[in-house]
C-alpha cells in the first residue's frame, strides 16, 4: 500500500515544470490582489486624509513642530447633574468667565448627561456656559451587561430619546448635541455606532485604550473609524463596521498617584490619592507625560462624587488653577478639541482661531431662568450657600436612588459569584451609586478596589482572517511578491521537488 506522501509525490510527477510555473505565477497573482484589496480597506496615509479622515496614532495632526502645539485639556464629568454636583462645577468653571484661555475666553468643559436625577435647568445653564453637553442615555441601567448585549433598536431609543430630552427639557440646538458616551464606558458594537452614525453624531468617547502603560509615553489622539475600530478591544462589543467621518475621543487612562496602574476615570484608580498632594501630583504627573510628549489631549474624566472629598476638590481646583496660568495650556471641549484636529493651528495663531472664539460663553442668556433645584441629598457636603429647595421629590428620588443600589449591589454579587471580573470595572458609578450615595466605605472600597482592575487584553482585535491583518504598511502588494519571490528562491529544491 501507497504511504500518503508517494501517493502526493505522483500526483506532483503528473505536472511539467512550465505547468508548476503558471501554478505559482497565478498563487502570486492572487496574493497581490488580496493583499491589495486589502491596503484598500486598511487606514494608512493613502486611504485616509485630513481633515476629515485619521487613522489612530500618536503623531501630531498637521505634522507640527510639538513646542508649536496647544496643550488640550479634555475634562469630562459624566452622569447627572443637579444640586448634588452644581456647586463643584460652580467652583471649577466659575460662571463669571474669570478662568480662561490664553485666548482670553472661558476655559470649557464636557459632560455627559443621563436622565435619572438630573436637573435640565441647570444643564441649560451649563450650556449657555460654553460647556458641552454630551448624551449619556435615559436609563444608565443596570446591569452592565444590558449594554453589551442591548440591540439597535434598544440603543436608539436610548441615544435618541435622551438627545431629544436635552433638546426639550434644556434648550440646547440639536446640532450642538455632537458626542455620546455610554454607560459604564460599555458599548454595544455595531448596534450602537450604526445609530451613532446614521442620527449625525460627530464622536463617541466611550471605547477605552490600556496605553500608555507609563508616564513616559506619547498618548493617542482622537481618531475616526473610517476603517473600523483596529485597536485591541478593551471592552467587548467594539464596533466592527467602518463609520466613515465618525470620531472616537478614546478613554485613555491616567496613570494613579504611585505610578502604578491606569484609571480610566480619575476617580476610579486603584491607588486613590491619600491627601491633596497625592491628587494634584496624579493630575499634574499625567499632564506632564502629554505636554513633554506628543502634546496629545490630555482626558480627565470623572465622576463628580470624587470632589466631595475636599482635598480632592482642592486639588483638581489648583491643578486648573495651574493650567489656566500656562501660556500655551487649553481647557476646551471634546467638539473644540476635534475642530482643531481638523485644522491644526500652531499656538501663535490660536488668537483667530474661530472654534475656540468666546461666542459659545452666553452665561446672561440664561440669567433670568430660575432652575428649581428640587433635588439635594440631605447629607450631601455643603459647598454652596445653599439655594436649593427640599421638596417631596426629593423623598421619591431618595426611594428611586435606593432602588438602583440595591439593584447594583445585585449586579455585583452577580459578578462576584460567577468569577466574572467586569471588562472595565473603573466604571461609572452613575446614577446608582456614587453619583448620589455617600462615599463609599473603606471596606466597601476595599472590596470594590479588589474586583477593580484596570485594563484586561482579550484579543479582540481584530475579526479578520489572519492574512489579512496588520497595518496596511506591512502588507503592500510588492512587499508580498516580494516575500514569496525570495521564499521560492532561496529554496530550490522545492522547485526542482516539483518539476520532478
Ligand atoms: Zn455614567
Amino acid at each position: 500500500m501507497q504511504s500518503s506522501s508517494e501517493i502526493k509525490i505522483y500526483a506532483l510527477n503528473g505536472f511539467s515544470l512550465k505547468q508548476c510555473l503558471f501554478v505559482l505565477l497565478v498563487l502570486l497573482s492572487l496574493s497581490s490582489y488580496l493583499v491589495h484589496a486589502q491596503s484598500h480597506t486598511s487606514c494608512s496615509k493613502h486611504t485616509c486624509q485630513a481633515p476629515d479622515c485619521r487613522c489612530p496614532a500618536h503623531s501630531i495632526p498637521g505634522n507640527l513642530k510639538v513646542d508649536t502645539v496647544p496643550q488640550m485639556v479634555l475634562i469630562a464629568f459624566d452622569d447627572a447633574v443637579n444640586w448634588d454636583n452644581w456647586d463643584f462645577y460652580l467652583r471649577l468653571l466659575p460662571p463669571d468667565g474669570n478662568r480662561k484661555n490664553p485666548n482670553g475666553c472661558p476655559i470649557s468643559a464636557t459632560f455627559f448627561v443621563s436622565n435619572n436625577f438630573t436637573d435640565y435647568c441647570m444643564v441649560g445653564k451649563l450650556h449657555a456656559r460654553g460647556m458641552e453637553i454630551g448624551d449619556h442615555s435615559v436609563t444608565h441601567r443596570l446591569p452592565r451587561k444590558w449594554w453589551t448585549e442591548s440591540n439597535k433598536t434598544l440603543m436608539a431609543e436610548e441615544v435618541l430619546n435622551q438627545r431629544q430630552n436635552l433638546v426639550v427639557k434644556a434648550g440646547i440646538p440639536v446640532e450642538d448635541i455632537r458626542g455620546w458616551r455610554s454607560p459604564f464606558l460599555q458599548p454595544a458594537g455595531n448596534d450602537l455606532f450604526s445609530v451613532l452614525y446614521e442620527n449625525n453624531f460627530t464622536y463617541d468617547a466611550t471605547l477605552t485604550y490600556s496605553f500608555p502603560k507609563n508616564l513616559y509615553s506619547p498618548v493617542l489622539w482622537p481618531f475616526t473609524l473610517d476603517f473600523g475600530y483596529t485597536l485591541v478591544c478593551n471592552i467587548a462589543r467594539c464596533p466592527q463596521n467602518f463609520y466613515k467621518g465618525l470620531w472616537e475621543i478614546p478613554v485613555v487612562g491616567v496613570m494613579d498617584y504611585r505610578e502604578h496602574k491606569l484609571c480610566a476615570y480619575v476617580d476610579d484608580c486603584f491607588n486613590m490619592p491619600r491627601d491633596k498632594n497625592d491628587a494634584y501630583q496624579m493630575l499634574w504627573k499625567n499632564f506632564l507625560r502629554n505636554y513633554r510628549s506628543n502634546r496629545a489631549p490630555l482626558y480627565l474624566n470623572l465622576h463628580s462624587p470624587w470632589l466631595t472629598t475636599d482635598y480632592q476638590l482642592d486639588a483638581l481646583d489648583e491643578f486648573i488653577q495651574k493650567m489656566v496660568s500656562m501660556d500655551d495650556v487649553y481647557l476646551v471641549t471634546m467638539s473644540q478639541a476635534l475642530a482643531w484636529q481638523k485644522d491644526p493651528t500652531p499656538k501663535e495663531r490660536l488668537a483667530d482661531f474661530k472654534p475656540w472664539q468666546c461666542h459659545g460663553f452666553r452665561p446672561h442668556a440664561e440669567d433670568s431662568k430660575q432652575c428649581s433645584f428640587t433635588f439635594r441629598h440631605k447629607n450631601a457636603p455643603g459647598h454652596g450657600p445653599g439655594t436649593g429647595i427640599e421638596t417631596t421629590h426629593s423623598r421619591r428620588r431618595d426611594k428611586l436612588r435606593n432602588d438602583l443600589l440595591r439593584s447594583r449591589q445585585t449586579d455585583r454579587s452577580e459578578n462576584d459569584s460567577t468569577g466574572k471580573r467586569g471588562v472595565i470595572n473603573n466604571d461609572d458609578q452613575s446614577q446608582t451609586g456614587s453619583s448620589h450615595s455617600q462615599p463609599k466605605s473603606t471596606s466597601e472600597k476595599d472590596r470594590q478596589g479588589d474586583q477593580r482592575h484596570v485594563y484586561h487584553h482579550h484579543d479582540h482585535k481584530t475579526h479578520r482572517p489572519w492574512f489579512l491583518r496588520g497595518s496596511a504598511a506591512s502588507l503592500r502588494p510588492s512587499r508580498g511578491i516580494a516575500i514569496l519571490l525570495v521564499a521560492f528562491f532561496i529554496k530550490p529544491g522545492l522547485i526542482s521537488f516539483i518539476g520532478q
